[in-house]
């Protein structure tokens, strides 16, 4: 644990004339799991793509503020540039390669990371102890994995590139709450070994058990914001994301 191993600060994102995040700002410190709590349309996975630098795929642009990693800007990078920096995405609605083998899949996790054929056998064998499935199914097409295993794929194909922060939008959509569990352990177990992570999630329950700390975001703004146990008590919190009256 140390200082922030990501900080944003005051970013406003629009695509066209949208206003899709308001001065939002934010830290994920190193070693830590970090969660963003919102509904739908809240922004929250405008903030990861702020942060991955894939926002113009989408029609969106930074209009003000920063995004820092590891003491280092990240305005200017190209998304295979983030990755070398360390920081990897797993998308929302996993967006695997439907007609590419599971194992190509994760060789593409690796394209514009650091490190040599070494660093990679290495985080293919590090994906594989997490998903023994992904190496039972090595040769199949990723498009015939269950939805559960797809997410298992996303997740790994991010590792490939041996991320220190990895940004993990919705690992639980559509998912039965069994292979959400399933996840989330799993997400435990990559923060253990070292890599800090931040969660964007609707499924509050399940994301402030993860994380230490948590962001509430609504309609582009940060409302609420502090250690997730004490969000978790709060009124507020319990009232508007975990359904409790
Ligand atoms: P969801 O869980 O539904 O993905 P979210 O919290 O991730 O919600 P975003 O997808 O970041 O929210 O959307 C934030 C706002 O930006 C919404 O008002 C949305 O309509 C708008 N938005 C998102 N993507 C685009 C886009 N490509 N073009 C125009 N507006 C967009």
């Amino acid at each position: 644990m140390g200082g922030a191993a990501l900080d944003v600060r005051q970013l406003s994102v629009g695509y066209g004339p949208v206003r899709a995040l308001r001065e939002v700002t934010l830290e994920v410190p190193e070693g830590a799991v970090v969660t963003v709590l919102g509904s739908n349309g809240a922004g929250k996975s405008t903030l990861l793509r702020a942060i991955s630098r894939t926002l113009s795929f989408h029609g969106g642009a930074v209009t003000a503020g920063s995004v820092a990693f590891a003491g280092r800007p990240l305005e200017g990078r190209t998304p295979d540039r983030v990755v070398a920096a360390g920081v990897s995405q797993v998308p929302e609605g996993r967006q695997v390669f439907a007609r590419m083998t599971v194992e190509d899949n994760l060789r593409a996790g690796a394209l514009g990371a650091r490190g040599d054929r070494g660093a990679r056998s290495a985080a293919l064998r590090r994906v594989h102890e997490l998903f023994p499935v992904l190496a039972e199914r090595a040769q199949q097409r990723a498009g015939l994995l269950s939805g559960g295993e797809q997410q298992m794929l996303a997740v790994g194909r991010a590792l490939m590139a041996a991320p220190r922060l990895l940004l993990l939008d919705e690992p639980s959509l559509g998912l039965a709450p069994m292979m959400a569990a399933r996840i989330a352990d799993t997400v435990r177990e990559i923060n253990a070994q070292g890599t800090s992570v931040l969660l964007v999630e609707q499924n509050a329950a399940l994301a402030l058990r993860l994380a230490s700390r948590a962001y509430v975001l609504e309609v582009g703004e940060v409302t609420l914001s502090g250690p997730a146990d004490e969000l978790a008590a709060s009124d507020e919190v319990r009232r508007r994301y975990l359904g409790v009256v």
